[in-house]
């Protein structure tokens, strides 16, 4: 019995695959909310990254890393909004609904990061707004991969 390639996999998964059929739903948390809530939402929502959102917005992101710094020092975390810790614009890696899969894997890969927003980009009164409509993550990677050997 032949084993699948892997390049039959890369085959299948950039010919057919594109972000919006394969990405999870927005899990996100207004900019002025406190460190503490957000932890929160991370167990309540069980994710391992946050977006930070002002609006439909995407402003920032922040993973468990982020949170577990911040709350092993002195500092009160029910008082430091998620701002102050989150890694914000421009320095966020995104992707679109449309991106091809195998670019978004590479981002995840070259930036070392364990998800990427997808955002729709728009444009309000000259300012570029990136609306966040999903996640992409190391998950639905992980999926599409044990779909496409075993299947
Ligand atoms: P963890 O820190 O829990 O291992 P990540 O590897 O995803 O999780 O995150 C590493 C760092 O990169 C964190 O400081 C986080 O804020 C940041 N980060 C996470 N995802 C992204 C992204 N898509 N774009 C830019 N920075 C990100």
């Amino acid at each position: 019995k032949s084993k699948p390639k892997v390049g039959y996999v890369y085959q299948e998964i950039q010919e057919k695959k594109y972000i919006y059929e394969i990405m999870g739903p927005v899990v996100s948390v207004e900019n002025n909310i406190s460190v503490y809530d957000t932890i929160l939402q991370m167990f309540a929502k069980d994710v391992g990254t946050i977006f930070i959102v002002e609006g439909e917005n995407l402003v920032g992101i922040v993973s468990r890393k982020d949170l577990l710094k911040i709350a092993i020092g002195k500092t009160d975390i029910t008082k430091v909004p998620i701002n102050v810790v989150m890694t914000r614009m421009p320095n966020i890696v995104y992707c679109e609904e449309n991106d091809d899969i195998v670019d978004a894997v590479k981002k995840i890969i070259v930036h070392q990061v364990d998800s990427l927003p997808v955002v729709r980009l728009k444009e309000d009164n000259g300012k570029n707004i990136y609306q966040l409509v999903g996640r992409f993550t190391k998950t639905n990677i992980t999926k599409l991969f044990l779909e496409n050997v075993v299947k």
